[in-house]
This record gives C-alpha cells, sequence and structure tokens, in this order.
C-alpha cells in the first residue's frame, strides 16, 4: 500500500471554496480557493475545484498521496453525502457533493456541515484531542455546534442532530429563521447581538449611548465590542445579556451528555472576558450540583485563518479508514485508492 500522509480539506462558503494539503499532525501545506458562486452548473463548479486543488497537489509534491477528502458544507449530510436544503448556493438540492467530488479526484470523501467539521478538527488537531466527549458551539452570523460523546460525533438518525443554537433560549421570544421563535441563535450570534442593540435602544430612549452615533439598521456586532471595549453602559449591558444567556443554555446541553468541555469558536466567541465573565456566572448557577466547577469552556485552539479547511481535512481521515476497510471486506468490489 502506498504512503498517503496527506488528506484534503474543502469549505464551501456561500462566498469562497477554500481548500488545503494537511498532514496528520494539521500543519498547513498550502490552500488555495475559488468562488463558490461563479458557475450554475454544479458539475462546472467541480471542475474548477478539480483543477484548482489538482494543481495545489501537484505543486506540493502530493500526487497519490492524499488518503482522504472531507468537505464542511453548509446542511452537508454526513450520510448520504450531499447538501440536503439549499441555502445561499445556486444549485438544486440535494447537490450530491461526496460522489461527485470522490469520482472526480478518485480519493474517497466524506460531506458534513461546518460546525461538525469544526468540532472534528478540534478533536483531531486542537484543544479537544485527548476528549471522548465534548461539545463545539461555533458562533458566528448563527450558532453551529457539534456533539461528540464517547468519541463519536453525533449524527442523528438522519446526519441532522446537534442543532444546540435553535434549542429555545427564550419561550415565545424572538422568531429565527428555522421557523420557531426564541432560538439561542436569535440572541447569541453576532447578529443576535445586533438584535438585541436595536431592541436596548429602542427600550432605553433617554440613555447616552456611542451607538446612537451609528445608524441603527448599520449596526454590527463588531460596533457593539468596540463601544464595549470603550467603557459604553448599554453596549457592556448587551455583551452581558448575550453572555448570560449563553451561560444559561450550555448549562442545559451540560446536562444532556455531560461533557468534558464547551469549545468555543468564531468572532463573537473572541471577546474576552466581556462575554465570558457573564456566562461563567450563568453556567455555574444554572449548572447542576454535580457538574458544578467540573466543565471546561475553552476558545478553539486552531489558527482561525485555517480552521475551517483543518475542520474538513480531519473529516478526510476518516474517509481514508472507511474506504480501507470497504475494500477489505470481500463482497464489495475494490474501487478507488490507485
Ligand atoms: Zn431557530
Amino acid at each position: 500500500m502506498t504512503e498517503k500522509p496527506y488528506v484534503l480539506g474543502i469549505d464551501i462558503g456561500g462566498t469562497n471554496t477554500v481548500f488545503g494539503i494537511v498532514d496528520a499532525r494539521g500543519n498547513v501545506l498550502a490552500t488555495g480557493s475559488i468562488k463558490t458562486q461563479k458557475h450554475h452548473v454544479f458539475d462546472d463548479y467541480v471542475d474548477e475545484l478539480y483543477q484548482a486543488a489538482s494543481k495545489l497537489i501537484t505543486d506540493n509534491d502530493a500526487n497519490d498521496k492524499i488518503y482522504g477528502i472531507g468537505i464542511g458544507a453548509p446542511n452537508g449530510n454526513y450520510y448520504t453525502g450531499n447538501i440536503e436544503t439549499q441555502i445561499n448556493l445556486p444549485w438544486p438540492a440535494p447537490i450530491p457533493l461526496a460522489k461527485v467530488v470522490s469520482e472526480k479526484f478518485g480519493v474517497p470523501t466524506l460531506v458534513t456541515n461546518d460546525a461538525n467539521a469544526a468540532a472534528l478538527g478540534e478533536m483531531t488537531y486542537g484543544v479537544a484531542r485527548s476528549m471522548k466527549d465534548f461539545i463545539m458551539i461555533t458562533l458566528g452570523t448563527g450558532v453551529g455546534s457539534g456533539v461528540v460523546v464517547g468519541g463519536q460525533m453525533v449524527y442523528g438518525h438522519d446526519g441532522m442532530a446537534g442543532e444546540l443554537g435553535h434549542l429555545t433560549a427564550r419561550r415565545g421570544g424572538r422568531p429565527c429563521a428555522c421557523g420557531r421563535n426564541g432560538c439561542l441563535e436569535t440572541y447569541c450570534s453576532a447578529t443576535g447581538v445586533v438584535r438585541t442593540a436595536h431592541e436596548f435602544l429602542a427600550a432605553r430612549p433617554d440613555e447616552q449611548t456611542t451607538l446612537r452615533d451609528i445608524q441603527v439598521e448599520e449596526i454590527t456586532s463588531k460596533d457593539v465590542y468596540d463601544a464595549a471595549v470603550g467603557g459604553d453602559k448599554m453596549a457592556k449591558d448587551i455583551f452581558e445579556y448575550t453572555g448570560t444567556i449563553l451561560g444559561e443554555m450550555l448549562a442545559d446541553y451540560a446536562s444532556f451528555t455531560s461533557p468534558e468541555a464547551f469549545v468555543l469558536f468564531g468572532g463573537l466567541a473572541k471577546s474576552g472576558e466581556m462575554l465570558m465573565r457573564p456566562l461563567m456566572e450563568a453556567f455555574e448557577k444554572n449548572n447542576m450540583p454535580m457538574h458544578r466547577g467540573k466543565i471546561k469552556i475553552m476558545q478553539s485552539g486552531l489558527p482561525q485563518a485555517d480552521a475551517a479547511v483543518l475542520g474538513a481535512s480531519a473529516l478526510g481521515w476518516e474517509a481514508g479508514r472507511q474506504a480501507a476497510s470497504t475494500v477489505a471486506t470481500p463482497a464489495q468490489p475494490s474501487v478507488a485508492n490507485s
């Protein structure tokens, strides 16, 4: 058997598709990217991806050295290998991602959603390397999560498990894009912070705040962060509110799988004490006594710039292992692995 020391990680975002060659220690040899939206025909998109990634592989002397391909994509389904429901992509769903990519590259390929990929990245190369039970929470435009129990990613019967961002933080609360109300995502994401700012500004019309220097519809979570760092009372209250809700919800999740740690990732996660202090207070206060003081809340250990590629690439090792064990089974025709 030829030595295959690398995996290819592919992260499909609404704007860019980023890919990289990664070794077993999580060193990123090289990365490249293409525009996700350029082609209206899915096969043309995969063609361009193949051309660009093949060049990267050749340039880095990695031909025939790619063990597997892992792809992180919004609504990517581990079981089917498809992007099941279309969000912000130009191709009709379901999009048969794993099948087309594995045929094109001749390399075993697995797909999952971006938050699960982030969890796999932490487990393979990051702060969760020694852990079998942890929960990844990604705080971006929305809130994603990846749940690992007993060393296994929790996918559920249909690949859709672990959407903790859509557990109810406030009954009858803010309407969510998922069709429900009061989801954690509507409070503790970058957009949730902006919604809180709008609410606080309306509810406290006489209070002086630097947030009023910005057109209300143009306020971003970064503006709120900057104002809070500058000592603005309302902005600090917004982070207090956000951190408290997140802490309460993490305490609920803790009683569900009893994780060793929560790993936080994303822009909002890097708000430091402003978010972490109220978060920890609410977390410990709402934890069941048997969990108190035992569960760590950690920051991602992966470099921000490469985190998405690393996360996706982690699934490449699993794709390679699965294919190797499939080939070893006599009943299966031996495919791939040239
Ligand atoms: Zn929701």
